[in-house]
């Protein structure tokens, strides 16, 4: 294995190798240039951080002896699941180690009785939806990275998708969770049922962490019975405002989505350009809305009908629902496609190389505004760790004193990173305008050059 030419900026890391390779085994190191550079990016523009050392264990008591040892040796740690986040938050931009979860990947319960899940956290989203399904269950949170991101990942960004709509974030499905604190101590918090609400909501502390409080080792879900059915409808609005006012209509008028989706006109035209939206939108549209209704499949058709008439109400050009199956998983799939579609259209600029705050130490001063500019090229060598990250680090440095003498009742505060100042993309409110229609609308936006409906129109049918 030759050694990384990662810049080491002090840090112990031949010692911490040696002594990895002594407890663990020398199998789950990679430190050799090619092994380490696929961890210096995530999915989003920050980076490359190529880092010092990956710890891919296979056992979570090999995740305790990694945070312990580098705990001892003062070597940063930052933990990674599938790697799909878009902030950075996996990264090692302190050049230290990156833990890899993905190996962790074993489904360990399925509770049909408790309704719950036990899962170790490279689980990836789909594949636990996929098993709660075979059981006649449902695992809900679906962000639109559904297919490659771990529940792990999910934990630590509180990661939410269309469905977050009715049934809320992955926060909201977190009954307990196994970690491991910076000093490498394993610990449970929670509890193994809905009802179990007494004490310090330490799980409830750790949901949306990103990594800097400590490594979930395991993750105790719940899940609920799988809807019978599902409908899904695609408006098309002329304006963003009408498309608004049938959000607010639907809300107000007895209806509640499972999902409710929103493109503006910059997303309209990219979707309509890349061509297969799964059913036909008039060339006026500026806006779009996604609908999905899930239930017992007896009031299913009444309530999709009075949703695609609160869309007709609100002035909607059109309104068409996805009648079978495979249209509505090619409707969403274009809406889960908009974030890589737009990228591709729109290549991010380089990494934003300036965060106010080491995420190392809460105390570290914001560097002078001058050191800092927000967008621009700075390659990482040259940034120091105080001005170039965004990552979410775990620390292993010892704490200050906690503020209140509670050890006894969970986790020290071993951690002070703070956590990533773009959050993660949020779809808990109902009209979500999504991550990617956040993101095209700070990109600059070029003209329309064309308006074409090319899409297929089986498997729909408009509503009446
Ligand atoms: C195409 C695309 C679509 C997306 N859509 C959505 C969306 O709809 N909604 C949404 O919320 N997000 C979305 N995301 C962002 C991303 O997929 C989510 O944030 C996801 O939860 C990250 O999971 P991951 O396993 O890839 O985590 P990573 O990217 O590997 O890590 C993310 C953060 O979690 C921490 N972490 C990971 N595993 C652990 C662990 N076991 N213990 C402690 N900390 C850990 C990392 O340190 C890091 O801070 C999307 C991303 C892409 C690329």
């Amino acid at each position: 294995m030759a050694p990384s030419s990662a810049p080491s900026r002090g840090l112990p890391l031949d010692a911490l190798r040696e002594r990895l390779r002594a407890a663990l085994g020398a199998e789950l190191l990679v430190a050799d240039d090619a092994g380490v550079a696929r961890y210096a990016r995530d999915d989003g523009a920050e980076g490359p951080f190529p880092p010092g050392l990956v710890v891919r264990p296979r056992e979570r008591a090999q995740v305790a002896e990694l945070v312990a040892l580098c705990h001892e040796l003062g070597v940063p740690l930052s933990p990674r699941g599938a790697g799909t986040g878009t902030v950075g938050g996996c990264l090692a931009d302190h050049g230290g180690v990156v833990l890899d979860l993905a190996g962790l990947d074993r489904i360990l319960d399925i509770d049909e009785r408790s309704l719950l899940a036990e899962v170790e956290p490279g689980v990836i989203n789909a594949a636990l939806q996929d098993a709660a399904e075979a059981r006649g269950l449902f695992y809900p949170p679906d962000p639109a990275s559904w297919k490659q991101c771990s529940l792990g990942g999910n934990v630590a960004t509180n990661a939410g998708g269309p469905r977050a709509c009715k049934y809320g974030v992955t926060g909201n499905f977190v009954l307990g969770l196994d970690v491991v604190t910076g000093t490498g101590e394993p610990l449970r918090v929670g509890h193994r049922s809905i009802k179990g609400v007494t004490g310090y909501n330490l799980a409830g502390l750790l949901v949306g962490s990103e990594g800097t409080l400590a490594v979930t080792t395991a993750c105790t879900l719940r899940l609920v019975p799988r809807p019978a059915a599902a409908l899904t409808l695609l408006a098309s609005f002329a304006d963003e405002i009408d498309a608004c006012a049938a959000v607010h209509r639907c809300q107000t008028g007895g209806v509640v989505p499972t999902a409710l989706e929103f493109a503006d006109r910059l997303c309209v035209r990219t979707l309509l350009d890349a061509g297969g939206l799964a059913v036909p939108v008039p060339d006026a549209a500026r806006a779009l809305l996604w609908i999905e209704i899930d239930g017992d499949a007896a009031g299913l058709d009444a309530s999709i009908r009075r949703a695609a008439q609160h869309c007709r109400d609100a002035g909607a050009l059109d309104v068409t629902l996805a009648e079978d199956p495979s249209t509505r998983a090619r409707l969403w799939d274009v809406r889960r496609a908009l974030s890589h579609t737009l990228r591709a259209r729109w290549p991010r600029r380089s990494a934003r190389t300036s965060r106010s705050r080491s995420r190392n130490c809460p105390r570290s001063p914001a560097p002078p505004a001058s050191s800092a500019p927000a967008t621009a090229s700075t390659s990482p060598a040259s940034a120091t760790p105080a001005t170039a990250t965004s990552t979410s680090t775990f620390s292993t440095t010892p704490p200050p004193a906690p503020m209140s003498p509670s050890a006894s009742t969970g986790p020290s505060p071993t951690c002070f990173a703070s956590p990533s100042p773009s959050a993660a993309p949020s779809a808990a409110s109902t009209a979500s305008a999504s991550a990617s229609a956040r993101s095209c609308r700070s990109s600059s936006p070029p003209r329309c050059a064309r308006c074409s409906s090319s899409s297929s129109a089986s498997g729909t049918r408009a509503t009446s």
